[in-house]
């Protein structure tokens, strides 16, 4: 194959896009950039716009085009703003699109992206939370490639032998347990936003880094591989592996177990999804087994971590539940992040709207933007009233 392959980046200002576009921009002779898209940082859109010769940069928040139109000036890339700015550019022919918008944000662009039959590397779980039946059938119906970028999701990837589905016991997926793994509930009552996030083993932005310490992050990734793998709540399990270098595993009938290993360090599983179906070399660090020394397993504690249960109940609900979760504790994380709540309301704010918002049935995308916009509403007046 000689013409390089178009590619689009939606979120490329975040943890993952700028990852990405450290893999783009050492490999010219693979790559060209379609368009970028981030939310409001301007400054580093703009650079990563002039570096990597996008032909368009869009910002989310409209607030913002000012400032791009002026730090653009000059280079010949196309600027745009607002909600539908960012949707067409995921509607835009690159060959291969990065879903990395952070949150039920980044569902109405991956889904455009999806709709023209795209490859997508996946990072953005969040959307296949809130809306994976219909996320997956698209996928089929439009011919679509879908990557997932999450490591855990990235290794089962690597080692699913799709053609024997019938054969696969069931899937594990391994979670580091976070910064709060050792610590007790009294403990977490009181942490602060700057603790939650500092993650032991990865570095990712701030709301994942949350989820992870809460532990939502495996509820998601359980929900986001139910849909990838089509496989039941029931065979997919979740098991704490603190030194992150076992990134998930899959068993089959005859015992054998397949896991993919690697340093935890996102650019391998971006590197994979950018490459595929070839493989092609990342920066991350080579991994060490002889100096990693011991890789230690234990069970999550559902007491401690409630986000599990609500994640595995939400499953089994079907419908509209995860979509509400999702939209729940998204509210929730930012309200933590923001200082309103603390750690452990988290997930009682997830609870609560579980609990009261009427559960539906979910038919379309409308559906969804509605449910989430209900549960949104329906969280934040619980954190209002705490407040
Ligand atoms: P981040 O907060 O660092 O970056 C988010 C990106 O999305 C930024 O570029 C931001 O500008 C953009 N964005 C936010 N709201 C937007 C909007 N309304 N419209 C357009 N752009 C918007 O987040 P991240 O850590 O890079 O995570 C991105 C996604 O990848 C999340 O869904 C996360 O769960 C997933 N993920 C991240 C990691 C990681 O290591 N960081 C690992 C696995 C999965
Ligand atoms: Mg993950």
């Amino acid at each position: 194959m000689s013409a390089r392959r178009g590619v689009t980046i939606l979120g490329s200002t975040g943890s993952i896009g700028c990852n990405t576009v450290e893999l783009i921009e050492a490999r010219p002779d693979l790559y060209r950039v379609e368009a970028l898209v981030a939310n409001s940082r301007v400054d580093i859109l703009a650079d990563q716009a002039r570096r990597l010769k996008a032909k368009l940069a869009v910002v989310a928040d409209e607030a913002a085009y000012p400032a791009l139109k002026e730090a653009l000036a000059g280079s010949g890339i196309e600027a745009a703003a607002g909600a539908r700015s960012v949707v067409a550019a995921a509607e835009l022919p690159a060959d291969w699109v990065m879903a990395a918008i952070v949150g039920a944000a980044g569902l109405a662009p991956t889904l455009a992206a999806v709709r023209r039959g795209a490859v997508v590397g996946l990072a953005n779980k969040e959307c296949l939370v809130c809306a994976g039946q219909l996320m997956m059938a698209e996928v089929q119906k439009h011919k679509a490639t879908l990557l997932p970028v999450d490591s855990e999701h990235s290794a089962i990837f690597q080692v699913f032998e799709f053609d024997q589905h019938d054969k696969i016991e069931k899937i594990i997926l391994t979670a580091s347990g976070g910064p709060f793994r050792t610590k007790s509930r009294e403990f977490m009552a009181d942490v602060t936003p700057e603790q939650a996030v500092a993650h032991p083993n990865w570095s990712m932005g701030a709301k994942i880094s949350v989820d992870s310490a809460s532990m939502f992050n495996k509820g998601l990734e359980l929900i986001e591989a139910h849909h990838l793998f089509d496989m039941p709540e029931d065979k997919i399990d979740i098991v704490v592996h603190p030194q992150s270098v076992i990134h998930s595993l899959v068993a089959y009938v005859d015992g054998s177990v397949l896991a993919q290993l690697g340093s935890p360090d996102m650019r391998t599983p971006i590197a994979y999804a950018l490459g595929w179906p070839n493989r092609i070399e990342a920066p991350a660090p080579k991994l060490d087994l002889a100096a990693i020394a011991t890789l230690t397993f234990e069970q999550p504690d559902p007491v401690r971590f409630p986000s599990l249960r609500l994640a595995r109940e939400s499953l089994r609900a079907g419908g509209s539940a995860a979509a509400v979760m999702n939209a729940a504790n998204e509210v929730a994380v930012a309200a933590f992040l923001g200082r309103k709540i603390g750690f452990l309301d988290i997930a009682r704010v997830v609870e609560k709207t579980l609990e009261r918002v009427p559960h539906e049935e979910i038919n379309s995308i409308d559906d969804v933007l509605a449910k989430d916009a209900e549960a949104r509403a329906f969280a934040s007046g619980l954190i209002e009233d705490k407040a």
